[in-house]
């Protein structure tokens, strides 16, 4: 069996690191300076490209990480070509690519999130926020490479976002509309479900940690680390998710002819009123996966395979019962700007934990920094403490000038 993986993140190389230690063939496009060690990495990065790769190498699945690719339609170009791919097709895809679709689609179906107004118009919003009590969510509308949500304390700086987005367009056509939503409290969780379109099956849940600094201050980024499951989690939480969540959500796709087939990661709120949904995203998340297939006992392929095949349904999956911590190693400077090009010393000492590459290049046989998230260092035990022990004494032996990371990832969860 041949598989390929789309994509260059920790999420890659820990799908990647998964399908190969299963003894499947792994390729990866165009992956990085850790994925090569696992799969075989083709330089490829245009839909037009992967297609020629995989007819060449005849694989057997492809894997869609990043959602560009899915918006760009790399299922429906794939599939049309009578190749397998685990991922939904464009129109599926909508859930996650604008936000304006999944909130009227969860408005229609009475999916719990926040309460929200759209525009189109920088002035209509300008008046509208002007009347609203602070904090709100101001959202771009498209794909903004996660950084087109902003939670505004005050109206300047909601003005501030909506010019930003709506009349400069510092994400091009993603701001032309924008969500102005309720801010939410309570605690975050993400949730990952497989789905045939037909069944679905629920992966772990799992936390991850947005903010630069320790203590949950500062800038978002693209995830510091995560932990998982979800410390709060709950066969009765599940339940709610399920209820007043899924089944609402898949017949409503359904009614609109949507068969969404790959894998659903919801962002959740748990507010006091229940689950909320915060987004929906189409691909696999990042660093959640990274500490969820750590966990994963099953077979990776054959479930990815049961959803492509639309045979979910006969499928169970089995998880570990231990804890997973996950701690991202980043560039100094990250989310704004930094440098790279460091060499990173010191990886081949670590020994009791895993280390998935994101921002990493081979130069000359040297692994060198190349991207803001560069290594995340990852390690499973029966609780989190001594998963999070474990990672955190791994990190002392990997070294690259101006590296940073948060050091409470997974603290105070025994
Ligand atoms: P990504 O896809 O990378 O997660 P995004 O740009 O799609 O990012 P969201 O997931 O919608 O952005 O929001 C990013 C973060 O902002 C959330 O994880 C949450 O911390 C915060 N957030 C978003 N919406 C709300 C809300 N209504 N209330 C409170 N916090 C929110």
């Amino acid at each position: 069996m041949k598989a390929l993986v789309i994509g260059s993140g920790g999420r890659e190389h820990a799908l990647v690191w998964k399908l190969h230690q299963e003894g499947y063939e792994v390729f990866c496009a165009p992956g990085n300076g850790g994925i090569c060690q696992d799969a075989t990495c083709y330089e490829a990065k245009s839909v037009d490209e992967l297609l020629q790769l995989a007819l060449k190498e005849k694989i057997d699945l492809t894997v869609v990480g990043p959602e560009a690719y899915l918006a760009q339609g790399v299922v429906d170009v794939f599939e049309s070509h009578g190749l397998k791919i685990f991922g939904p097709n464009r129109k599926a895809s909508q859930l996650e690519c604008s936000k304006v679709y999944a909130k009227l689609l969860m408005d229609e179906c009475g999916i719990p999130t926040a309460r929200f107004r759209l525009f189109d118009d920088p002035v209509q919003a300008e008046k509208y926020v002007e009347r609203c009590e602070f904090p709100i969510v101001i959202k771009a509308d498209g794909l903004a490479q996660g950084k087109g949500s902003y939670v505004v304390m005050s109206r300047e700086e909601a003005f501030n976002v909506i010019d930003s987005l709506m009349r400069k367009k510092i994400f091009g056509e993603s701001g032309e509309r924008i969500v102005v939503e309720e801010f939410l409290r309570g605690k975050e969780m993400s949730m990952m479900v497989l789905t045939d379109g037909k069944t679905y099956v629920p992966m772990m849940s799992a936390m991850d940690y947005k903010k630069i600094y320790d203590g949950d201050r500062g800038p978002n980024t693209g995830g510091m680390g995560s932990i998982a499951p979800a410390p709060h989690y709950s066969e009765n939480l599940w339940r709610s998710v399920r209820e007043e969540i899924l089944d609402k959500l898949f017949p409503a796709l359904e009614k609109r002819n949507v068969i969404y087939k790959g894998v659903l990661y919801l962002g959740l709120m748990i507010t006091q009123d229940g689950p909320k949904v915060l987004e929906f995203n189409c691909r696999f998340g990042d660093p959640e996966t990274q500490s969820i297939l750590l966990l994963l006992e099953s077979d990776l392929l054959e479930m990815l395979q049961a959803v492509v095949e639309g045979e979910l349904e006969r499928r169970k999956i089995l998880w570990s019962k231990e804890k997973a911590v996950c701690v991202v190693l980043v560039s100094g400077g990250y989310p704004e700007s930094y440098k790279t090009g460091f060499e990173i010393f010191g990886l081949n000492k670590v020994k009791d934990a895993i280390v998935f590459h994101a921002g990493t290049k081979k130069v000359d046989g040297k692994i060198v920094t190349s991207g803001g998230r560069v290594l995340n260092v990852c390690a499973k035990a029966d609780t989190y403490a001594k998963a999070r022990r474990r990672v955190y004494e791994e990190i002392e032996k990997i070294h690259f000038e101006n590296m940073y990371y948060r050091k409470d990832i997974g603290l105070f969860i025994s």
